[in-house]
């Protein structure tokens, strides 16, 4: 393994938070929606304290917010933010989390020790091929390892701690922020745009080494309900209208190649039903909609209320009913007028020796609302693969080439500022 060109404690406070048990839950009436985030949150904001960062805080709902304040002479340097978020998937055990460093990766199939039917296998992971000779992280076997997006919050602290401890590294002030609940879509819902006062932040929350992520799906959601008609079976004749095999006629109608989750990769879009609520008098079925181009999903939503409508042609004396609700909008839409904040991570990854790709997200990102809340947010790499998933691994040299990039993009931001 290569040693990293910034000797950081990433890996060791990697370690030490996948520990804290942060998993996220959906049906929670609180936030953060469980008491184990706040734990971290409130660890975070200790460790920011004792670093000497200036303005640190944690409000009510949990977020932490600090400043590292500026090294550099130059005035009109742009203050930049980096995020991360400290909740795990509610799809996986985060409780007792056991981390394993593999090291001098060899490509062998990885075995997790807790649970013998768990192999992380080489041929099921075509990124574990550029980790030979380098230390694998994963979990024990039984839970989730937290990389994501634990990896992201080690990254920005050891980031922060080495610019800390180097002043001759020129950059303007850095805005760090850690936030809660993103894994149940909620890690925006009270982030305050205003007070954290960034002019643009990353987060730090991608897969492969060098990916940058400026592209995300537009999302909608829509419920297509259908009317009935219930009544006695045994006395129904022509009278009973049943819902469900309106609904039925509905699902089958919809395009069987193309246009689902399950025929599609790269920019096509989807329509996806996910989740239906049915009886004789009312059947819903609750759909996403997703696509790269916002106008698409227009179209998309048409070609459901068409499909919705000619069920009900087969049925009569049926009705249905159609709403739409927005999810989240494609952040590039955004990031488009501000070139300058994917340019310069761009260029930070490039001066890692790592050629930058760009790669569209399908799913939202707390970056693709924060972009339309005024922050421009693009996503970049934290070496996280397999999250979600008791198979999820992160190799210690990929973390180490996250921090650079941080470390670099901070230095390429003072340089890019015009000198006063
Ligand atoms: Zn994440």
């Amino acid at each position: 393994m290569n040693s990293p060109k910034y000797a950081t404690r990433c890996v060791e406070l990697f370690l030490d938070y996948v520990k804290i048990n942060t998993q996220s839950s959906e049906g929670s009436d609180t936030f953060p929606s469980t008491p184990g985030q706040l734990v971290l949150l409130r660890r975070l904001h200790d460790e920011l304290k004792m670093l000497g960062l200036s303005d640190v805080s944690m409000d009510e709902h949990g977020y932490v917010f600090a400043t590292v304040p500026a090294t550099t002479d130059k005035q009109d340097v742009p203050v930049i933010g980096f995020l991360a978020h400290v909740d795990t998937s509610p799809e996986m055990s985060g409780e007792g989390v056991k981390a394993i460093i593999h090291r001098d990766y060899k490509g062998q199939d990885l075995v997790l020790p807790d649970e013998p039917t768990a192999v992380i296998r080489f041929d099921d992971n075509p990124h574990l091929a550029g980790q030979i000779g380098n230390d694998i992280i994963t979990a024990s076997g039984t839970t989730l390892l937290g990389a994501d997006n634990k990896a992201g919050v080690a990254e920005i602290m050891a980031a922060v701690e080495y610019l800390l401890s180097h002043p001759e590294i020129a950059h303007g002030a850095l805005r760090i922020g850690f936030t809660p609940d993103e894994e149940i879509g909620s890690g925006t819902q009270y982030f305050d745009v205003q007070k954290f006062g960034a002019d643009c932040a990353y987060t730090v929350d991608g897969e492969t080494l060098g990916e940058l992520q400026m592209e995300t799906f537009s999302a909608d959601s829509i419920t297509v309900t259908f009317h009935g008609f219930n009544t006695h079976p045994g006395f129904a004749k022509g009278k009973m209208v049943n819902s469900i095999k309106v609904a039925a006629e509905f699902i089958a109608g919809l395009p069987k190649e193309g246009l689902s989750p399950e025929t599609t990769e790269g920019y096509r879009g989807f329509v996806h039903p996910y989740m239906m609520d049915a009886s004789v008098e009312c059947t819903s079925v609750k759909m996403l909609v997703r696509d790269f181009d916002t106008a698409n999903l227009k179209e998309l939503e048409l070609l459901v209320e068409q499909i919705a409508l000619e069920a009900v042609v087969v049925y009569p004396d049926a009705c249905a009913e159609i709403n739409v609700e927005e999810s989240y909008r494609n952040m590039k839409e955004v990031l488009e007028h501000h070139p300058d904040v994917v340019e310069n991570a761009c260029e930070a990854i490039r001066r890692t020796g790592l050629e930058p790709s760009i790669e569209p997200i399908r799913g939202g990102t707390d970056g693709s609302r924060l972009s339309f809340m005024g922050l421009p947010t693009p996503n970049i790499f934290a070496g996280e693969h397999n999250f979600h998933s008791r198979y999820e691994w992160i190799s210690t040299s990929d973390m180490h080439k996250a921090v650079e990039v941080i470390i670099e993009l901070c230095r390429v931001w003072e340089e890019r500022a015009t000198t006063s």
